[in-house]
């Protein structure tokens, strides 16, 4: 039996029997109740402050369900006591990797508060933990690139973009924003400088040797050109001549468009870009294609918003659209029709797109088209003049522009090539259209 129970039965005993004693039951019986609930309200209030503050007081001394209460609440501040510990260790040991990561990290908050930051953004942002917290950071760094990624208006395919350290010009940073938990972001920068530094070598490398290779091309093509239009020239060696002319040819095409590609990387667009006037480039261009186009008699279905022009570089611009308006030309077989439709979207956005009804791209190359000398049928590409470059030049143009290239192609059935700029670099306005069919 409880102890409680039996102790409460013990005691109403005792009372029933002085009771009958006295001849007094009901009161004895009362008396010895009231008493035992007195004494357990008691223990009660001691058991209460001695779990409020165990320090000061004591626990209430009596076998049974008090005695029970007390051993299970040590046991179980025990295990809480244990529990904590082993939190604290863990806790200690993120900081310890969080503090040793080597790219600075920092934590913001949704209004872009600071709320923690590790040792490596002292370093590369001047940015200070705990002295920063709640600071905003664009308070911190100023710079207009940053504003634009935690506004979400700027991120390049890898949600990266990449600035310079704020406190060591000579660091580049590569800046992430990940948004994780309930509106919390993580803002992570990382020291790519060394990267960087190979990048420019790379770059270096390759507009020094495009301009070293150009001039001796230019002697050879010369003397090669001799021979071929010289009546003397022996018929044996005549097509040999022609051959070695013809690939002095793609050669300096190759290093042509590597001089371009130098150039685009050199640096960003100029701060105040011209006016690029597209239907008129257009026309040019459709010129041009026309004669590419020689006896394939292509036929071109031109559609252009007359006054939607944008801003940029017209050299830029036409070397890109030009691109893609020759590779349909040259992918397409005789007699295919090509289309050119250049025109503004409801938001205010200009789009070109270049269709062509020829060979068309197989699936699995269209994502890697415009990596450098990427080609999806090799003799066929070099047999008609391609440098393999051409589209890496659309895509570092488009992107100075702050477009975007998306290809959409069927095997056998044809390619359309769209190139779409956002309105805030375009110019004109909705009124006129002019269609054309050559
Ligand atoms: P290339 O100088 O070889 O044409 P590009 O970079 O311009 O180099 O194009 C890369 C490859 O994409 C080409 O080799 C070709 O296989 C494919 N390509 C480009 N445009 C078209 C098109 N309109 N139709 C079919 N294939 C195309």
């Amino acid at each position: 039996m409880n102890k409680d129970y039996f102790r409460f039965f013990v005691i109403l005993t005792i009372g029933f029997v002085v009771g009958l004693i006295f001849n007094k039951i009901f009161l004895f019986l009362f008396l010895a109740a009231t008493g035992c609930l007195i004494w357990q309200q008691q223990k009660l209030s001691q058991l209460l402050q001695w779990i409020q503050d165990r320090e000061i007081n004591e626990a209430p001394e009596s076998p049974g369900n008090f005695e029970d209460i007390c051993i299970e609440v040590d046991r179980q501040q025990l295990r809480h006591k244990k529990r904590k510990k082993k939190l604290a260790g863990y806790l200690q040991q993120f900081h310890q990797a969080t503090t040793a990561l080597p790219d600075a990290t920092i934590v913001l908050d949704n209004e872009d508060r600071i709320q923690w930051a590790n040792k490596a953004a002292a370093e590369f942002l001047n940015i200070h933990w705990p002295q920063d917290q709640r600071q905003r950071i664009t308070n911190l760094i100023r710079s207009p690139e940053l504003i634009k990624v935690l506004n979400h208006q700027f991120q390049d395919e890898h949600n990266t973009i990449d600035i310079k350290s704020p406190i060591n010009p000579d660091v580049n940073l590569s800046l992430r924003i990940v948004p994780y938990g309930k509106n919390q972001r993580l803002f992570v920068a990382r020291d790519i400088s060394r990267l960087q530094k190979l990048i420019d070598i790379r770059k270096d490398f390759v507009a020094n040797v495009s301009h070293e290779l150009r001039t001796p091309l230019t002697v050879l093509r010369g003397f090669l050109e001799m021979m071929v239009t010289n009546k003397q020239c022996p018929e044996e060696w005549r097509s040999s001549f022609e051959t070695m002319n013809s690939q002095a040819d793609r050669m300096e095409n190759v290093i042509s468009d590597l001089l371009t590609i130098s150039h685009l990387e050199e640096g960003p667009l100029a701060n105040k870009p011209g006016v690029v006037i597209v239907p008129e480039m257009i026309s040019a261009i459709h010129k041009e294609a026309v004669a590419l186009s020689a006896e394939k008699q292509h036929l071109f279905n031109i559609s252009t918003q007359s006054d939607l022009w944008i801003k940029g570089s017209s050299a830029e611009i036409y070397s890109a659209f030009s691109n893609l308006i020759f590779n349909a030309v040259r992918y397409t077989p005789a007699n295919g029709v090509i289309g050119i439709n250049w025109y503004k979207d409801k938001e205010g956005g200009a789009h070109m797109e270049i269709s062509d009804n020829g060979i068309g791209i197989p699936a699995q190359h269209i994502p890697r088209l415009t990596e450098r000398f990427y080609r999806v049928y090799q003799s066929r590409s070099r047999d008609s003049g391609g440098s393999g470059l051409g589209l890496s030049i659309v895509k570092h143009v488009l992107s100075r522009h702050k477009a975007r290239l998306k290809i959409e192609s069927k095997l056998g059935k044809g390619s359309t090539f769209h190139c779409d700029f956002p309105k805030e670099i375009t110019v004109g306005n909705l009124s006129s259209e002019v269609n054309q069919t050559a």
